[in-house]
């Protein structure tokens, strides 16, 4: 990176990672210029973040909250062109002049904009994992195609990938295994109902759900940490990223989140990345690889800390996991299904009309009933996206 300043588009710049992209961006405006500012449909956060990072595009979901957010720029002078819908987001993600692209946005409507990013070459900085779990070696196959360069946002991968000199080397997730890998130690925190009892779960509400005891983020990816699905789409993630099999990937439960994750060689070495759990390190890692970045996080104070402890966790009251576990062996479109299902229960349960234990009931349900096809295309991927909402929303 000489020269000029990257231009940065943020897919999902309202959510708990575009705001923690954007923190760390303004301590490098010497370094990075923001192109792009995208949302769903929280308008006046769009503009509060418009009139001080004076992007060139704003997107926005539809064209009337478009219109309000046009309107509100007018009179106070920015000059920033919003845009509206999917085709918007595809525009901006594979604009010529954007250099880096933050996938933030959740679930699997951030697909095709990402997927627009790997076809033409950008560097992604992938924190929408639905995206990557949801196509799988689509979604590996154009990174390489496009000759894009893939760093995972994720704490756990990005730890991974620094624990990976050869990949971290080449600057990219190449999907290909690294020489001397034995495992990977994938960390998981418990979410807030680690010590619960099964029963205890039924009753489970989603403001107790998403008060995660170690992470601030987004409503969806918070029920996920809480029924550990969010670790069961990390392993798919990981398997994908780093070119190893389920089979090699452990998780272990480490409440304190301040080991990352591990790689674990065949000398019998293990190498290990630590740090606050703080979303704007992985987020300057990746922006900044591989030069290091200010990221605002305060030093680590292991005497503080005190203790480290790691254990393994209970499937049986977190069946996701063995669900995860599942999908990645099928392969095909498995994982495809699980990660729709899992967006249907948990929109579901975030709304009332399931309870906790249900999410889970219910995903492994539909993969039951799913008859695991090849993944050659992207109308494929999302033909069986949409069987799996279909089928969760029959079985409801
Ligand atoms: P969030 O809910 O806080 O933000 C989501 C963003 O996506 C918002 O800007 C929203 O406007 C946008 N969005 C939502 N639906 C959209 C749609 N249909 N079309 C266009 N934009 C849409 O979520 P988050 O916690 O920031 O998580 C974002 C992604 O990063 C998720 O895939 C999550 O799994 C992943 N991730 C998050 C964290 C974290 O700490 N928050 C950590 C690791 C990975
Ligand atoms: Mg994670």
């Amino acid at each position: 990176m000489s020269g000029a300043a990257s231009r940065v588009a943020i897919l999902g710049s309202t959510g708990s990672i575009g705001v923690s992209t954007l923190d760390v961006l303004s301590r490098h405006s010497d370094r990075f210029s923001v192109f792009a500012l995208t949302a769903n449909n929280n308008v006046q956060k769009l503009l509060a973040q418009c009139l001080i990072h004076r992007p060139r595009y704003a997107v926005l979901g539809s064209a009337a909250a478009a219109a309000e957010l046009a309107q509100a720029l007018r009179t106070k002078c920015v000059a920033t062109e919003v845009l509206s819908g999917p085709k918007a987001l595809d525009d901006i993600a594979s604009h010529s002049e954007v250099d880096v692209v933050m996938a933030a946005i959740v679930g699997a409507a951030g697909l095709e904009p990402t997927l627009a990013a790997a076809r033409t070459g950008k560097r992604i900085l992938l924190a929408n994992k639905e995206a990557l779990v949801m196509s799988g070696p689509l979604f590996m196959q154009a990174v390489a195609a496009g000759g894009a360069q893939l760093l995972p946002i994720d704490s756990e991968h990005n730890a991974i990938f620094q624990c990976l000199p050869q990949q971290a080397t080449s600057g990219t997730c190449t999907g290909r295994a690294v020489a001397g890998v034995r495992k990977i130690m994938l960390t998981a925190s418990g979410g807030p109902f680690l010590r619960a009892s099964a029963e205890s779960l039924q009753a489970v509400t989603p403001e107790q759900a998403c008060a995660h005891p170690r992470w601030s983020m987004g409503r969806k990816i918070s029920v996920d940490s809480a029924t550990l699905m969010n670790k069961g789409l990390e392993l798919i993630e990981a398997c994908l990223l780093f070119g190893v099999s389920e089979s090699q990937i452990e998780i272990v439960i480490h409440p304190q989140s301040v080991v990352h994750s591990m790689v674990e060689y065949l000398d019998g070495s293990v190498l290990a990345q630590l740090g606050n759990p703080d979303m704007r390190t992985p987020i300057a890692h990746a922006l900044g690889c591989p030069d290091r970045l200010v990221s605002g996080v305060e030093s680590l104070d292991l005497v503080r800390v005190g203790r480290l402890d790691f254990e393994s966790p209970d499937v049986e009251r977190f069946p996701a996991i063995k669900l995860a576990r599942a999908a990645a062996q099928a392969g095909g479109t498995a994982p495809t299904v699980l990660n729709a299902a899992n967006e249907v229960a948990v929109e579901a349960f975030l709304s009332g009309q399931l309870a906790f234990t249900e999410i889970t009931a219910l995903i492994d349900r539909v993969m039951q009933a799913h008859t695991v096809g090849a993944i050659g295309a992207l109308t494929e991927v999302l033909a069986a996206d949409a069987w799996a909402r279909e089928r969760a929303q029959a079985l409801m």
